[in-house]
């Protein structure tokens, strides 16, 4: 398969194209980076607070990154977590680079929330019963209030937000 069939074949490359319907919208993009909520996969809903930052281009793993693409992803990851904790009231931010399914580098951002039994720590966080789920509308009101958070963050200058 050639580069641009394994391009017009990757779900992260079709997102970015705006093929695929995305739960509360772009949270943010430039040239070099990609932020939005996961997308439920099994049912109307998805972990609260799922957060996903891909870079624009398309390569599978934290080693093929430019100097650029990982400063920008770490930049944005890092308001991104802050944005999120605030948002959430989560104890915790995890972020996981796993890469088993689509090779177009994703960085997984996800809260755990306060009583989360230890058992479902780290990867599994999402599989704990009890834990916040989102429809489209609660993780659209989420996505609204992180992007809110992001742009009157008083640390850091202000996001620059697709109109
Ligand atoms: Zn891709």
């Amino acid at each position: 398969m050639s580069i641009s069939e394994q391009q017009e074949a990757c779900f992260v490359c079709q997102k970015h194209k705006g093929q695929l319907a995305l739960p509360g919208g772009i949270i943010y993009e430039d040239e070099l980076i990609f932020a939005s909520h996961h997308i439920p996969e099994d049912g109307p809903t998805s972990y609260l607070g799922w957060l996903i930052v891909e870079p624009k281009r398309h390569f599978p793993g934290l080693v093929e990154q430019t100097e650029e693409e990982a400063k920008a992803s770490g930049l944005l990851i890092a308001r991104l977590s802050r944005a999120l904790k605030v948002c959430t009231e989560a104890e915790h931010i995890y972020a996981f680079v796993l890469g088993h399914h689509v090779p177009h580098l994703h960085i997984h951002l996800l809260p755990r929330y306060p009583g989360t039994p230890r058992d479902y720590w780290g990867v599994r966080v999402p599989e704990w019963p009890d834990a916040p789920q989102g429809d489209a509308q609660h993780i659209a009101l989420l996505c609204e209030r992180v992007r809110d958070y992001l742009t009157t963050d008083e640390e850091g200058p202000s996001f620059n937000f697709p109109d």
